[in-house]
């Protein structure tokens, strides 16, 4: 265990240099207060849990302090918002302050958001707000819980510096960890400015670090953008078969190594909608839920252009090809675990889409479902479930199938219920809930999100006394507006 002055700093990527990333100081913000902590987070740095309690802790993830052999600086990229090509972006407001080396090996970027202003702020003030800031640690944190790829959380800090968006709010800082930075947006700008040769050091830089199984390979550029193809559609089964809806997939917020970042308005689906769009400003759906599958194929495409100086077009489409089928795989297998069978079988597919359409047009929670439908006997489980169907018959055919595909399988009850919760999650991130604990927070009374990341951060298992973080939303909850102004 290490204390925070122990930290040992490799700054690969800022030893690029000034093409990359440019030295910009973290300005701090007044009267910093420590919201919340991640021990899991603490435990990648593999530094002592009781590191939290000390002032150094907040000054240091505050910007009032820094590290001396950290090297703070705003990285440059560009991305396809919303479908058009912006050519300017890069951390506007967030700066990577270097990259700590675990004791395992592992580098770790520290990346501390709302430090503000950089050369890449544009128009915005480098700042974050709490309430933003709230959202992105508890989802980040859950996500891995749950065993979806993401970037990880270390704290949220809080503020007396106001902050303006719609109306005034508190500042906040928000420490993220991710094993990189580098973003598909990151290739895009080096093709599109056409530094060719920056491009192919920033791929060399990323595949010695991050991919170095494909150094092995004859065309190690290629190997890469296939992993990239195969972790993207991972990733993209995970957020389907467990309801998240990222909300902003512009290429800026793709990681290249296929994990789940920058969280805006995101959400978990209430009530399974297929056509659920939890960006408020997204008025046309373009990333609605399920469009994520069609757009993290066309993010690709759009990292696939940009590697077009070092890899065939040809080998670029071919591999886009191994797209849809990849996903339907990872897709399927999951939620096959999710209904509780252990092999696979011929019909299992239409099994699921029926029960999904069943779900869609009978506006069911999504979550509890399938935790319900953990209960032993699947009999019993289904019988208690059918009260949220309003076609009663569809339900009963689709039940009966389940039922019989079930026993067909021959697990003892107990062990299928079993497997069942290991993949269920009985508790998850809702809006409503965060709202609550943000409500919360913006007053300083931080119990609330302590006590929901702690939850969150076991969502398969059963607590005692936190029944109420597993109960169904209440109607309101369902529709708040969140939007991209953070
Ligand atoms: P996001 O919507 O958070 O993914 O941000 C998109 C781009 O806008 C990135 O380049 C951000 O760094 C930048 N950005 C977002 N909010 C701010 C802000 N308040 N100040 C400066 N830049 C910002
Ligand atoms: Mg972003």
């Amino acid at each position: 265990m290490k204390s925070l002055t122990q930290l040992t700093f490799d700054n690969r990527f800022a030893r690029l240099g000034d093409t990359f990333s440019t030295e910009v100081s973290p300005q701090p913000l007044n009267d910093p207060r420590l919201v919340v902590v991640s021990e899991a987070a603490m435990a990648l740095l593999d530094l002592d849990p009781a590191e939290a309690e000390q002032p150094l802790f907040a000054e240091l993830f505050s910007g009032h302090k820094i590290w001396s052999t950290a090297e703070p600086r705003a990285m440059v990229y560009s991305g396809h918002q919303f479908g058009s090509y912006n050519p300017q972006l890069g951390d506007g407001r967030g700066l990577l302050l270097g990259e700590v080396v675990n004791e395992a090996g592992e580098h770790w970027d520290l990346h501390l958001k709302g430090a503000g202003k950089t050369p890449y702020s544009r128009m915005g003030d480098g700042r974050a707000v709490l309430r933003s800031s709230i959202r992105e640690f508890l989802a980040s944190e859950h996500l891995h819980a749950l065993g979806i790829p993401s970037s990880r959380a270390l704290c949220v800090t809080s503020s007396s510096t106001p902050v303006y968006r719609e109306r005034p709010e508190r500042g906040a800082m928000l420490l993220r960890l991710a094993q990189s930075h580098v973003r598909f947006g990151h290739f895009e700008f080096f093709y599109y400015t056409r530094q060719h040769d920056a491009l192919r050091e920033l791929l060399d830089h990323v595949l010695g670090a991050h991919f170095a199984e494909c150094l092995e390979h004859p065309e190690p550029y290629r190997a890469f953008f296939r992993e990239v193809l195969e972790r993207t559609a991972t990733l993209i089964a995970y957020w389907q078969a467990y309801g998240f809806c990222h909300g902003v997939m512009n290429t800026d917020n793709m990681s290249i190594l296929g994990i789940t970042f920058d969280f805006g308005p995101y959400a978990f689906l209430d009530d399974f909608d297929a056509r659920f769009i939890c960006n408020h400003s997204d008025d046309t759906g373009r990333y609605s839920f399920e469009n994520q599958v069609p757009i993290a194929h066309w993010n690709l495409a759009a990292l696939a252009q940009a590697l077009t100086p070092f890899v065939e077009v040809k080998v670029l489409r071919e591999t886009m090809e191994l797209f849809l089928p990849l996903y339907e795989a990872e897709w399927l297998d999951l939620m096959r675990r999710r209904l509780g069978f252990a092999q696979a079988e011929a019909d299992d597919e239409a099994l699921v889409r029926r029960v999904l359409q069943l779900m869609q047009a009978s506006a069911v929670d999504y979550t509890t479902f399938f935790r319900e439908l953990s209960e032993s006997p699947a009999e019993q489980a289904v019988r208690r479930l059918r009260e949220d169907f309003v076609d009663l018959q569809g339900f009963d055919a689709w039940a009966a199938d389940y039922c019989a595909r079930t026993a067909r399988e021959g697990s003892e009850p107990a062990e299928r219920q079993a497997r069942m919760q290991a993949v269920n999650p009985k508790y998850i991130l809702r809006n409503y809930l965060a709202q609550q604990a943000i409500e919360a927070a913006e007053k300083g009374d931080y119990a609330p999100v302590r006590e929901l990341h702690a939850v969150l951060s076991r969502p398969f298992e059963e607590q005692p006394g936190m029944q109420r973080y597993a109960e169904r939303p209440p109607e309101w909850g369902k529709h708040l507006k969140i939007s991209c102004s953070s």
